[in-house]
C-alpha cells in the first residue's frame, strides 16, 4: 500500500515511522524547509510513553527525558500544596510506563531521525485532496500532485486536508491565551524542583516543569481573554505584560517570570469532536481531527497514540482499507472526544474566580486523594491507564 502523509509534526513523523515499521511504502510532505518544533517543552504521560514503547523507540525517548518527582497543585498566592500525585516507582509500575518531560525538538527527533531522507519531501504545502478511482491525490502549491492508496492528513489544527474533506467550520476560540517561555534554571526555582507544578488562581493558571535534563524550566501561563486578534497563533509577547498579568502571584513565579528572555503568546483554539475522520481513501490524525486545549497535556500524546493504532489497523487489514479505517476510528474517536471535552472542562475548574469556589475545589481534591491518590487533582487516571498495545493484541486475537 502506497501512503502519503501531509504534515511533518509530531503526529506525521510518528505515523511515518509506525507505517515504515509495518512495511508500507510511505512519503511524508511538510510545508516547511525541514522538520522543526517550537522551543518549548512537552509532558509525555504514561499512555503516550506506552505507544512509543510499542513502536520500539522508548530507549531513545527516555535518554532525552526529565523525570519529575510528582504532579503538584499549588495555590496561586500562598503556594500551599492542594494535591500531589507521586510519580515514583509505584506509579511507573502501575501504568507500566513513566511520566516524563522533554523538549519538543527532542521528541520530534525521536521519530524524525528514523525516517530515510528519500521519503521526506519539504517545502510542499498541500492545498487540496481529491478522491480518485484507485485511491486519493494530494495537490500542492505550485501544481505538484501525489497519488496514493491512502492520504493521511496530519497537518495540524488548521488542516487543509480536513478542509478538503469535510465542512470544516471555524475553529472555536476558547477564551484562553497562554504565554510560553523557557528559562535556564540555575537553581532559581529549587522549591518547585523537580515537580510538574500546577499553580491555580482566579481566571488563570500556570504550569511549570523541567526539560533538558533539568537545565531549563518550561512555563505555560494561561489567562482569559475576550478575543484573539493576532493572525498567527504563536507570536512574540512581552515579559512586562506577563508579569503584569500575574501580579500578586507567588514570589517563586514572579522570580521565574522576571528571568524570561523570550516569551511567546498563543491563542488557544479547539473544535467540537467530529463524527468521523475518514472519507474514501483519506483520513485524519492528531490536531487535524481532534485539536484540544492543552490542560490535560494530551494533544501530542493523542497524535502518537493515533499513529500507533492507525499503523496497527492498516497492517492487520492490509487488503481492506475500509475495515482498517473503521477499526482506527472505532478505537480512537471515543477516546479523543472524551479527552477534548474533559480538557475544556479543566479550563473551568483550573480558573475558578472566587475564593469560595477554589476552597470547595481544593477540598474535593483532598477528599479524592484519600479515596484514591491517583484520581486527585487533575484527575487523569483514566487517561494514563490506556494502553494502545492492547488494541494490537485484541485485533490480532
Ligand atoms: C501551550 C500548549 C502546550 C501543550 N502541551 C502539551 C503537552 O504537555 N503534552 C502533549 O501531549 N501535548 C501538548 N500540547 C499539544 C501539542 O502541541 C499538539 O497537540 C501536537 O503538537 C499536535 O501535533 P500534530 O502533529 O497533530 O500537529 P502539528 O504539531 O501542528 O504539526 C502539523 C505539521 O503539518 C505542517 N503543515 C500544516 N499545514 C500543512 C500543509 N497544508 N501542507 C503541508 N504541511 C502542513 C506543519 O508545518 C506542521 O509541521 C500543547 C499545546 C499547546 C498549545
Amino acid at each position: 500500500m502506497r501512503i502519503g502523509i501531509i504534515g511533518g509534526g509530531i503526529g506525521g513523523t510518528a505515523t511515518a515511522y509506525a507505517l515504515l515499521r509495518q512495511g508500507f511504502d510511505v512519503t511524508i510532505f511538510e510545508q516547511a524547509a525541514a522538520f522543526g518544533e517550537v522551543g518549548a517543552g512537552v509532558q509525555m504521560t504514561p499512555n503516550a510513553v506506552k505507544a512509543i514503547k510499542g513502536l520500539g523507540l522508548s530507549d531513545k525517548l527516555l535518554r532525552a527525558a526529565f523525570y519529575p518527582k510528582a504532579i503538584v497543585g499549588r495555590n496561586w498566592q500562598s503556594g500551599r500544596e492542594n494535591f500531589r500525585i507521586d510519580l515514583g516507582d509505584e506509579f511507573r509500575r502501575h501504568y507500566d510506563a513513566p511520566f516524563i518531560h522533554i523538549h519538543r525538538a527532542d521528541l520530534l527527533d525521536v521519530f524524525a531521525t528514523e525516517l530515510p531522507s528519500e521519503i521526506c519531501r519539504f517545502g510542499r504545502r498541500c492545498v487540496g485532496v481529491v478522491q480518485t478511482e484507485t485511491g486519493a491525490r494530494a495537490e500542492f502549491e505550485g501544481g505538484e500532485t501525489f497519488s496514493a492508496d491512502l492520504i493521511i492528513g496530519a497537518d495540524g489544527v488548521r488542516s487543509a486536508v480536513r478542509g478538503a474533506l469535510f465542512e470544516a467550520g471555524d475553529l472555536r476560540w476558547t477564551g484562553h491565551q497562554c504565554y510560553r517561555a523557557l528559562v535556564p534554571t540555575d537553581g532559581v526555582v529549587d522549591d518547585v524542583n523537580p515537580d510538574s507544578t500546577f499553580w491555580m488562581g482566579p481566571n488563570a493558571h500556570v504550569v511549570t516543569y523541567y526539560v533538558k535534563g533539568g537545565r531549563m524550566v518550561n512555563i505555560v501561563a494561561v489567562t482569559e481573554a475576550s478575543e484573539w486578534v493576532a493572525e498567527s497563533w504563536s507570536t512574540r509577547a512581552s515579559r512586562d505584560q506577563m508579569l503584569a498579568d500575574f501580579a500578586g502571584w507567588q514570589p517563586t513565579l514572579q522570580t521565574l517570570f522576571a528571568r524570561v528572555d523570550e516569551v511567546y503568546n498563543w491563542g488557544l483554539f479547539d473544535r467540537d469532536p467530529m463524527q468521523t475522520w475518514s472519507k474514501g481513501a483519506v483520513t485524519l490524525l492528531g490536531d487535524a481531527c481532534h485539536p484540544m486545549l492543552p490542560f490535560l497535556s494530551q494533544g501530542a500524546a493523542m497524535a502518537i497514540e493515533d499513529a500507533y493504532v492507525l499503523a496497527t489497523a492498516l497492517a492487520l487489514h492490509r487488503r481492506d482499507l475500509g475495515a482498517a479505517l473503521q477499526a482506527y476510528e472505532g478505537e480512537r474517536l471515543p477516546r479523543t472526544a472524551r479527552v477534548q471535552l474533559e480538557a475544556r472542562e479543566r479550563g473551568r475548574t483550573y480558573h475558578l474566580p472566587s475564593e469560595e469556589e477554589m476552597a470547595a475545589r481544593d477540598a474535593d481534591y483532598a477528599r479524592r486523594a484519600k479515596e484514591d491518590p491517583r484520581t486527585t487533582g487533575i484527575n487523569t487516571d483514566w487517561v494514563y491507564d490506556y494502553d494502545p498495545r492492547a488494541f494490537a493484541r485484541a485485533l490480532a486475537a
